[in-house]
C-alpha cells in the first residue's frame, strides 16, 4: 500500500484538474487538417503551440521521402543503433548533419530527449562537473543524472553568476561542461552565447549548446543561436531535435571533437534503445535540405513572430523578455492560466498550458509557438482570441 499511496495527492490535483471543465492535460487532436490546424474537441482549432517552426510537417517533399522508404525499408528498424538499427540512412543523415554544421561528425538518436541524455551521460560522470543554466531542459536536467557529474545551476542567462561559480571551482573548470540553451523553451528569449563562449578562454571549460528551438530558427543559414552570434567555433557540442523544425522525431549531436564517435560505444541511450524508423530518417533529410534551400520559411516564421509578441503586448499581457517563435503569456495564477487556457481552446485556438513545476521562477504561463505556416489571418486571429479571452479573465479578477 505504501509504494502507492504518493498517487493520491495526483489523483486529488487531476481530480481538481478535471472539474474545472476537462482535463488540459488530455487534449485529443482528434483530426489534423494541415501543419497550423486541427480538428480538437470537435471544433476546428488553430494551433499555435506545436514548434511545427518551418511548417514541415506537410510538406510533399517530406511526405514522399517516407511514404518511398517506409515502402523501400519497412516500418521500422527493430534494432538499435549498435546492433542491427544502424541502416545506410543514419548514416547518410549523420554526414548531412554533420556537414550542414561544418563539423567533422554527427550522432544521431531516437528522440532529442534521448540525445541529450545520450550525450551528457558519455561526456561527463562522477568526478567531473555540468553547470548549467537554470530554465534548462528537462532533457538536460536529466542526462545529468545518468552522468553522475557534480551538477551546478547558475541563474538563467546570468553570465556573472556563471563567472562566480567557475571562479570558485578552481583548477576544476577544465573538468567541467557548460551547457546552454538557443531558444529557451519557456521564454523564448536567447542565451548570452557571445559572453558565456568568450569565458573559455579564462577558465578553459568545453561547452555544450541545444539548439532545440534554434535549429532553422535563427542565423543566415539556419544554423542556430551559435551561427547568428558568430562563435560556432567556441562551440564544442551542439546538440538538436528532430521533433521541431524539422517536422519528425529523433535527436543529434555534431562536433568536431573526435571523441563524439566513441561516445557510440558508452551511451546507453544509444545503445540500449531502437533506433529511427526509415520513414522519420528519410523526411528528416529532405527537411533539413528544405531547411537550407527555403530561407524565406524562416522570414516568414520571424513576421509571424513579430506580429503576435507585438499584438500580444498591445493587449496589456506579460510576456517573455524578446521577440521569438516562443511567446509566452504569464499569469497570475494557476486558476487563471486553466481558466485562459479553457477560453482560448473555445474561441479554437490551442496553445500550451504550463503549469508549476513546469515553468521558470514558478509561474504559470500560456505559450504559444509560431510557424512560418501560419497566414497572417491566423496569427491575427490567434490575438484576437486573446484579447476577447483576456477580457472576461482579468474582468473576473477585479470583480
Ligand atoms: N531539448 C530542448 C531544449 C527541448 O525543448 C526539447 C523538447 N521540447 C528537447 C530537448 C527534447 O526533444 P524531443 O521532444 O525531440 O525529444
Amino acid at each position: 500500500m505504501a509504494l502507492l499511496r504518493k498517487f493520491h495527492q495526483l489523483a486529488e490535483a487531476q481530480k481538481a484538474l478535471g472539474e474545472g471543465g476537462g482535463d488540459p492535460f488530455k487534449v485529443v487532436v482528434e483530426r489534423v487538417i494541415s501543419p497550423t490546424e486541427a480538428v480538437v474537441n470537435g471544433r476546428r482549432t488553430i494551433l499555435a503551440g506545436t514548434n511545427n517552426y518551418l511548417g514541415l510537417t506537410f510538406d510533399p517533399q517530406c511526405i514522399e521521402a517516407a511514404l518511398t522508404a517506409v515502402r523501400e525499408q519497412g516500418t521500422g528498424t527493430t534494432g538499435s543503433r549498435m546492433a542491427n538499427g544502424t541502416f545506410a540512412g543514419h548514416m547518410a543523415l549523420e554526414r548531412e548533419l554533420a556537414d550542414f554544421f561544418g563539423r567533422k561528425s554527427a550522432v544521431v538518436f531516437s528522440t532529442g530527449y534521448l540525445a541529450n541524455l545520450g550525450i551528457l551521460s558519455a561526456l561527463t560522470g562522477p568526478g567531473d562537473v555540468i553547470l548549467l543554466d537554470a530554465d534548462c531542459h528537462a532533457s538536460i536536467y536529466d542526462g545529468c543524472r545518468l552522468s553522475g557529474a557534480e551538477v551546478i545551476r547558475f541563474r538563467h542567462n546570468d553570465v556573472g553568476d556563471l563567472d562566480k561559480r567557475l571562479r570558485r571551482l578552481g583548477d576544476q573548470t577544465s573538468k567541467s561542461l557548460i551547457i546552454i540553451e538557443g531558444i529557451y523553451s519557456m521564454l523564448g528569449d536567447r542565451a548570452p552565447v557571445a559572453e558565456i563562449s568568450a569565458l573559455k578562454r579564462e577558465y578553459g571549460f568545453y561547452l555544450l549548446l541545444d539548439e532545440a528551438h534554434s535549429l532553422g530558427v535563427l542565423g543566415k543559414r539556419g544554423r542556430g543561436l551559435a551561427e547568428e552570434a558568430g562563435v560556432e567555433q567556441r562551440v564544442d557540442f551542439i546538440v538538436g531535435t528532430f521533433s521541431k523544425s524539422l517536422g519528425g522525431t529523433g535527436g543529434f549531436c555534431v562536433s568536431n571533437h573526435p571523441e563524439l564517435e566513441l561516445t557510440r560505444y558508452i551511451s546507453r541511450p544509444y545503445i540500449f534503445t531502437a533506433s529511427p524508423s526509415p520513414s522519420v530518417v528519410a523526411s528528416t533529410r529532405t527537411a533539413l535540405k528544405i531547411l537550407q534551400e527555403r530561407p524565406d520559411l524562416r522570414s516568414r516564421l520571424w513576421a509571424n513572430a513579430h506580429r503576435l509578441y507585438e499584438q500580444l503586448q498591445g493587449i496589456g499581457l506579460k510576456l517573455g523578455p524578446e521577440v521569438s517563435p516562443i511567446v509566452a503569456a504569464r499569469l497570475s495564477s494557476k486558476e487563471e492560466a486553466i481558466a485562459f487556457w479553457m477560453g482560448l481552446l473555445e474561441c479554437g485556438v490551442y496553445v500550451n498550458l504550463i503549469l508549476p513545476p513546469a515553468a521558470p521562477n514558478g509561474d504559470s504561463m500560456l505559450r504559444c509557438s509560431v510557424s512560418g505556416a501560419h497566414t497572417t489571418k491566423q496569427v491575427d486571429q490567434i490575438c484576437e482570441a486573446f484579447s476577447s479571452v483576456s477580457g472576461s479573465v482579468f474582468t473576473s479578477r477585479e470583480a
